[in-house]
């Protein structure tokens, strides 16, 4: 039965659920409360430069490829992806670069120039994310998790793949040397998650790196939210900008539509809500339907870190920096550094930073002789005791400082258009609970059923898609759940 579906929130989980269900013959309302599309891949414009808010580095393309393919479109005619080399360039704290990419003997030479001893137990390491990768990606990520028995049948895989350790424990087993235990041990501060509790699950990101590559849309990631609010438009779904959802209405037990801030109300047979899932149960629906999601199970469940991030042009080029497309500069600090984010709470004096210069590939992305940046830096959510808007322009200044005496020379005078968002921005303009960038944390208790489910465990007929429900954060994890939220509702 074709059915009204609202879908709450344009971010990539919200996008890429809104096509499936018009492809699956559905009637699809997109509400989003800011100016443009895209949520965390907000692009910021200013002065000839584009700037992607969010997400830099594309991994399972095809998951994108397959939304179009099933509205009968080819995603080649809408967005065009080239692959980066390297994936990474990581600096340590001395300066000295390691890079990696998808050729097996250009990494094992890599790491040799570092200790040759561990070329052997990295592609042991390696071998051995086959498996977890198989299992955690391929088998299970767009799987729902709605029964407990769901769990327990998948419980001895989990246990035999050593889902107990963390990420750098796992990693350590194979590889000695400590800063190569960072380069293969940090994807996890990727969706959200601190190496050192993050289940070992995740060390499958590099093995899902390794085998489809790391990509760069053309135009930047705000290339492929125009693809997508174009075929969504051509698809026949209807898209509302500056419309923030205020409630979920709820009669029965049953979703049955939303109110809009305007006080307007829009029924609907289904909703689908892409805000993020703790700022969902919390603000948009009323205590008294919540059974399991009451402001204390919120309060009690472990948020990821924040970001600081800053986007900045400079009207000259920087191409003999020695910077690739995407750098990660790591402290001296690594565990003490991420205890202090993720335990303490506190922001220290150090950081470590991913160094996006997009106009390496991509010079569309800056006026011409211009250099297009962002540098990010993780922070704690917003438990710790900082006031961001005292402390907001000195952390912009200790980082652009940092990156002028040892990265870009003269970086301050050469710059011409600038912009940051701090934890603050997460929570007031994402509506993110505490401020985090990645929602829910993953770690192996808040993972798959232990998650907030796909289909809400209070509510009938409410979804959720997005980060902070199951898989998790990440472009794949996103839009693995919305190819759940689109099984479960299933075809018209
Ligand atoms: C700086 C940064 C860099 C990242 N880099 C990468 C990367 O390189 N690769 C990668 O794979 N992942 C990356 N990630 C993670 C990835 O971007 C996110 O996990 C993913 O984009 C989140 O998508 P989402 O579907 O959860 O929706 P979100 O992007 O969180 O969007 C939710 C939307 O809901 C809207 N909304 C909220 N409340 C309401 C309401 N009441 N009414 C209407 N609308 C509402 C918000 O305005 C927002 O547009 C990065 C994240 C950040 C923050």
């Amino acid at each position: 039965m074709k059915k009204k579906i609202i879908v709450i929130g344009s971010g990539f989980g919200g996008l890429g659920a809104a096509s499936r269900l018009l492809s699956a013959g559905h009637d699809v309302t997109i509400l989003e409360k800011r100016d443009k599309l895209g949520g965390r891949a907000y692009v910021y414009e200013m002065n000839g430069f584009k700037f992607d808010g969010g997400p830099t580095v594309i991994t399972a393309p095809f998951m994108f490829d397959d939304i179009f393919e099933a509205a009968g479109k080819k995603r080649e005619d809408y967005v065009e992806f080239v692959p980066c080399d390297p994936f990474y360039r990581i600096f340590d704290a001395e300066g000295k670069h390691f890079d990696y990419n998808n050729d097996q003997e250009f990494v094992l030479d890599e790491i040799r120039k570092r200790n040759p001893k561990d070329a052997d137990g990295y592609q042991k390491f390696f071998n051995t994310t086959k498996a977890i990768f198989q299992k955690g990606f391929v088998e299970l990520a767009d799987q729902p998790f709605l029964k407990f028995s769901d769990m327990l049948k998948v419980a001895p895989d989990l246990i035999k793949l050593q889902s107990y350790k963390s990420v750098y424990k796992y990693v350590s087993q194979f590889i000695e040397d400590d800063f190569l235990r960072r380069c293969f041990s940090f994807h996890p501060l990727l969706v959200g998650g601190n190496p050192f509790d993050t289940t070992s699950i995740y060390a499958m990101i590099h093995y899902l790196e390794r085998e489809w590559g790391v990509h760069y849309a053309m135009g930047g990631t705000g290339a492929i939210v125009n693809a997508l609010e174009k075929l969504i438009r051509e698809q026949g779904g209807t898209i509302y900008t500056e419309t923030e959802v205020d409630e979920i209405l709820v009669n029965g037990g049953k979703a049955t539509g939303v109110r809009l801030q305007n006080g307007e109300t829009l029924e609907a047979d289904e909703v689908v809500s892409n805000a993020d899932v703790a700022f969902t149960y919390k603000n948009l629906i009323n205590p008294k339907h919540r059974k399991k999601y009451t402001d204390k199970k919120i309060e009690r469940t472990k948020y990821s870190m924040s970001l600081f991030v800053i986007y900045f042009g400079t009207r000259k080029r920087y191409l003999d920096s020695g910077l690739a497309h995407h750098n990660i500069i790591l402290g001296e600090r690594y565990k003490g550094l991420l205890e202090d984010i993720f335990h303490k709470k506190r922001l220290s004096d150090d950081f470590s930073l991913y160094l996006h210069m997009p106009t390496i590939t991509d010079p569309s992305m800056a006026p011409e002789g211009h250099e297009a940046f962002y540098v990010l830096s993780p922070v704690p959510h917003l438990d710790a005791d900082v006031d961001w808007n005292e402390m907001a322009p000195r952390y912009r200044n200790a980082i652009m400082n940092f990156l002028e005496e040892n990265y870009l020379p003269d970086l301050q005078e050469n710059l011409v258009a600038e912009h940051y968002i701090d934890p603050l921005h997460f929570k007031d303009v994402l509506n993110s609970y505490k401020g985090s960038a990645f929602s829910v944390e993953p770690i192996l208790t808040q993972s798959a059923w232990f998650r907030p489910h796909n289909k809400s465990e209070d509510i009938d007929h409410l979804y959720f898609v997005g980060a902070g429900t199951h898989p998790g954060a990440g472009l794949p994890g996103v839009l693995s759940s919305s190819i759940i939220a689109e099984n479960l509702i299933g075809k018209a």
